[in-house]
């Protein structure tokens, strides 16, 4: 394999598609926004004018765009890859989505003899640069088999979840849980604080207990507790996907009341304008309404 095509250009795709181009694939690139593309271009990649011209050369093509509309509209719009794609190409569609539409996307494509793989990351920007994301990957083994040497270039954990669609389904949880844990971290910290103990104490505490979890003890020492709200994760990329993971979850008639709570306080945060701010700043929130802030000692925030 050669020629890949990569569509989406953001925090994510960005990094991902120059580690492509740095491991010698022949690549096209397309994005909705032009100056997303330069960068891509100045470094080797060819610029595309739709997902459909991308697609049109390239014995796989990649997506990595924020939502589910915003992927089938690269999948199947008007000028979308499956107008374009050649039958036996790889179509990985990278975004956080939900299974439905993935699979929705999966039954198109195959009529036009491709072969989808569903595979969202975890991790962030940095580890993406790096080539250490972990890929959750969904679709039938022989195509992940034969997908995995540029997989390699992109992470270093990959986990095989199952037909296509369970990528996607196994992220919405992942994220559903990861949400949920920041959303009461931030809340035990301000209540902590107001009862006398130090965010050093506390964290302490949870790293030793089955308070334990990796929002508190990795994710908040780094953002909110040392004052940088700067993302990391955005609150408006938690926000969507606590909203499709709810969705999943009214599909199948399952409860969400947690979720839903946590969902209702990053909407309120969206709301205030703090969408773009790391999803650990909902503690400046509880800080707000309480009376009080909580940093790490040193932190200067
Ligand atoms: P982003 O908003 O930075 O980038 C998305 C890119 O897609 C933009 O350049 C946008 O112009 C482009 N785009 C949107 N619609 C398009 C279309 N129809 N055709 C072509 N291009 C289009 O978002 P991101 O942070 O790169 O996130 C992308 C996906 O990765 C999301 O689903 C997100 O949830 C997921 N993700 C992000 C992170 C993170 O830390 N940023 C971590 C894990 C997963």
């Amino acid at each position: 394999m050669k020629r890949i095509a990569f569509i989406g250009l953001g925090a994510m795709g960005k990094p991902i598609a120059e580690r492509l181009l740095q491991g010698g694939y022949e690549l096209t690139v397309f994005d909705v926004n032009r100056d997303s593309m330069a960068p891509l271009i100045a470094a080797g990649a060819r610029e595309a004018a739709s997902p459909k011209a991308a697609a049109e050369h390239a014995q796989a093509v990649f997506a990595m765009v924020p939502d589910a509309p915003d992927a089938e509209e690269v999948a199947l719009g008007v000028d979308g890859v499956l107008h374009g794609i050649s039958a036996g190409a790889y179509y990985i569609d990278m975004s956080t989505i939900d299974p439905i539409t993935t699979r929705r996307i999966g039954a198109r494509l195959a009529e036009a003899g491709a072969k989808m793989i569903d595979c969202p990351v975890g991790r962030t920007t940095k580890h993406a640069r790096e080539g250490k994301l972990v890929l959750m990957i969904g679709g039938d083994a022989a195509d992940i088999d034969a997908m995995m040497p540029v997989f390699e270039l992109l992470g270093d954990t990959f986990i095989r979840c199952g037909p296509l669609g369970n990528g996607t389904a196994t992220k919405c949880v992942n994220n559903y849980v990861a949400m949920a844990c920041n959303a009461i971290s931030a809340e035990a910290f301000v209540i902590g604080k107001k009862a006398g103990l130090t965010p050093e104490h506390m964290l302490e505490v949870f790293g030793t207990t089955m308070a334990s979890n990796a929002q508190a003890l990795q994710v908040f020492p780094q953002f909110a507790l040392a004052g940088n709200t700067e993302p990391g994760f955005m609150i408006a990329l938690g926000h969507k996907d606590l909203r499709l993971a709810i969705g999943l979850a009214h599909s199948y008639d399952c409860a969400v009341p947690v979720g839903q709570a946590t969902m209702d306080i990053m909407a309120k945060a969206l709301e205030a304008g703090m969408g773009r701010k790391d999803c650990s700043s909902l503690l400046l929130m509880h800080e707000k309404a309480a009376g009080t802030t909580v940093r790490l000692q040193g932190s200067g925030g």
